[in-house]
Parts: C-alpha cells; structure tokens; sequence
C-alpha cells in the first residue's frame, strides 16, 4: 500500500475532502515532499509554526531535552529545569497578575482547565462566549464555541453556556453576576480575522469587574506573536484574569497553557485536591521547545517586523487586485465573496504549491497566516507566483 492508500483507510478522516499532501520535511516557510515537491507554508500548520518549521534553536532544545529526560511524572509534582525555566521566562514577559501556569498538552484543554478553573473559583456556573468563537474541540470548549452546525450533533453538552455578539457593547449586559466568565478572542480568527474593538473590551473589563466574572482570553491563535506583539492584549491595553496560549508556543511542540494569578490558580490545589490533573502537561520536551520559542522571540526582532511584513503582504495582495482584506499583523483573511470562489482558489494555490486555507466560521475567506520568519523575498516570491494563478 502506498501512504495515500495507507492515510485514507487508517487515519481518521474528519473530511472527505483532506488537502492529502505528503511531506517527507520542512524548514523555513517551506514544506517539501517526497517526489521533491516544494511547498510554500502560508498558514503555518494553522499559527503553529510561528518560528518556521524546524527553528534552529527549537530543535537543538528538543534534541537536548530528549537525550536527558522526556517524562517524569504528571503535572505539577516534580521540579524540573526546563518547566520552571519556561514559567519564569513567561512571567517576565506577562502581567504581575498573570503570573501563575499550568501546563497542559493543547489547546482545547487549556480551555477545558481555565472554564474549570473560573467555576471553581468563583463558586457559579454560567460561561459567556461569543458568537463564532472556537474555543476547542472536547465537550466544555465545546459547548462555548459560538456555532450551532458545528455543534448541535453532539448534544447534550454543558448546561450554562450563554453567547453574546462580539464587539456588541449592549450584550455585555447579559453579562450578570450569576455568570463565572467571559471566555473571549481578542481578535477572532475562525471566523475570518475579526478584530475586537478597544472600547469594546474596556467596557467589558469593566463589566467583568464590576460583577466579579472572571475575564478569560483565548490567545491561543493570536498570542505568541502572530499578531505583532507577544500578546494581542498588549494592543488593546486590557488585561485578563486568565490568559490562554496553545499553538505558536511550542513552535511545532504540542503545549498550551492556562495562566492566571497564583491566587485563583490556587483553587485547583484543594476541596478536591488535584481539581485537574495531566499525565502529559507540562512534558520537558515540549517546555523545553517553549522555552526556546520564547527565548528566540525576546532576543530577536522577528516580533519587531511582524506588523511591517504584514503591511507589506496587504499592499502587495490589494495591488494584485485583491480588495477585501482583514488583517492584524500577520494573520490576514482575504474576501473572496462566496464559498465557491474561495474554495476554487485555495485549491489553486495548493496545486501550484502555496499552502492557503480557509477559516471554519467563514468559508469565504482565505487564510494567509506564514511563519513570522518570512523573509521579504520571499513575500515577494508569494505574490508574483499568487500573480500567475490569477
Ligand atoms: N482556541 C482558538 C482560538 C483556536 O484557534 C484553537 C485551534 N484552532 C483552539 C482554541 C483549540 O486548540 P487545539 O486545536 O490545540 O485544541
């Protein structure tokens, strides 16, 4: 059986449609396949690869990392160097406030943790979301996610889930103090790069505040700086009683954190002790890959040129004739009106090897989010080779 015939009989399939490409390596912004195909990785594996696949640095912390230990023992026993290292690099860059981590293996489960976390410590039950958000994929992210054809099939799911529109500041009066948190994207990227709007959160940090709602963010698209700070709250100047971070984090690695103040996290650590608990979180291997990514960022001027290379895209897509285009640092959504066309374009794209793709709320759109290591060749590279397509 060749790895075609292999894939589709015994890897699940979640469409009957997968891009179905196989990639023998990768580095850089480019993917490559075993015939010598040569991909360009415009969406970074979904925002994953923020550093471009296989970052020096990633690989020589991992490879270290492997040849001393991988697991120890669940989360939150041990004391180990690459773990504690990678909490203290991130507390330097974070809020006072924020300052407190629990380290778990996706995204999705840092949601599942921070909704257990709000619940417990604030003794009450309502979630609010927002309308076309994606949270995660395990029942409690689930159950916020902010669309009905995605979710309604697998009813029942967690009671007490309320959504309002976002960046709507009359909804933030169903906000009351029965709710336990605000679960919330600074800029919500499933449904097409849709940027929150600052008086907005303002008045919701107020809300959240005033009625004592645990504030989450769900950074884990945005955070780790695909937005053109490390943090995309950083732009909108309000801060979060937890914050959520997956994707980018690892560069490549699977980890994803929920973060809050030592005072709320501590409700985790008693009445139940061990109120949530991962065999794998917290893995040194993939600290260690953290640990680097976070390094790399701060000694580096990757995250300096993420809002230059961003304009720079934008004008050079708007001068191919491309005029409807959300953007916030290097995460861009391009219009293309209706389903059909999108889809028929990206598929053009990746049979001429650029690697694009479109966004689960909004099939509309086409998802340009590369590796924020793109060089500007090779942005240029992109556009001329986007400019035989059209
Ligand atoms: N939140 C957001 C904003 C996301 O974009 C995603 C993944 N697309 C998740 C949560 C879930 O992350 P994971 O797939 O790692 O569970």
């Amino acid at each position: 059986m060749t790895n075609r015939q292999i894939f589709l009989n015994h890897v699940a399939q979640t469409i009957d449609t997968p891009l179905g490409i196989e990639i023998v390596r990768a580095e850089g912004i480019y993917l490559y396949g075993p015939d010598g195909e040569k991909y360009m990785d415009m969406i970074s594996g979904i925002s994953v690869s923020s550093l471009g696949h296989c970052h020096p640095a990633v690989v020589k912390a991992v490879q270290d990392q492997a040849s001393k230990f991988m697991h120890l023992m669940v989360y939150g026993e041990y004391i180990y160097s690459p773990q504690v290292k990678l909490a203290q690099a991130l507390a330097h860059i974070l809020p006072k406030s924020l300052d407190n981590f629990y380290f778990v293996n996706s995204g999705t489960e840092a949601t599942e943790g921070a909704l257990k976390l709000a619940k417990r410590y604030t003794k009450r039950t309502e979630i609010v979301s927002c309308h076309q958000a994606y949270h995660g994929s395990t029942a409690g992210a689930l159950s916020a996610m902010g669309s009905e054809d995605y979710k309604s099939a697998f009813r029942p799911l967690i009671p007490g889930h309320f959504h309002i529109q976002f960046n709507v500041e009359e909804d933030l009066n169903k906000i009351t103090e029965k709710t336990a948190a605000v679960l919330i994207e600074v800029v919500q990227a499933e449904s097409g790069i849709i940027v929150g709007n600052e008086s907005y959160f303002y008045k919701l940090r107020q809300r959240c505040t005033e009625l004592g709602v645990l504030l989450i963010f769900d950074e884990i698209q945005t955070g780790i700086g695909r937005t053109g700070s490390m943090f995309a709250f950083e732009q909108i100047g309000v801060v979060p009683d937890i914050l959520l971070l997956g994707k980018a984090l690892g560069g490549g690695m699977p980890i994803a954190a929920f973060i809050a103040s030592k005072n709320v996290m501590q409700a985790l650590s008693h009445h139940p002790i061990l109120g949530h608990i991962s065999t794998f979180g917290g893995n040194a291997v993939t600290c260690a890959a953290a640990l680097a990514v976070v390094e790399t960022l701060t000694h580096s001027t990757i995250l300096s040129e993420v809002e230059s290379k961003g304009q720079l895209l934008e004008s050079e897509l708007r001068n191919l004739g491309f005029t409807h285009i959300r953007r916030k640092g290097l995460m861009l959504g391009i219009d293309h009106g209706d389903q059909e066309t999108n889809f028929a374009f990206i598929k053009k794209c990746v049979d001429n090897g650029l690697i694009t793709d479109w966004f689960l709320f909004n099939t509309q759109t086409m998802r340009i989010c590369p590796p924020l290591t793109i060089t500007e060749a090779e942005i240029s590279l992109f556009i001329s080779k986007l400019q035989t397509l059209l």
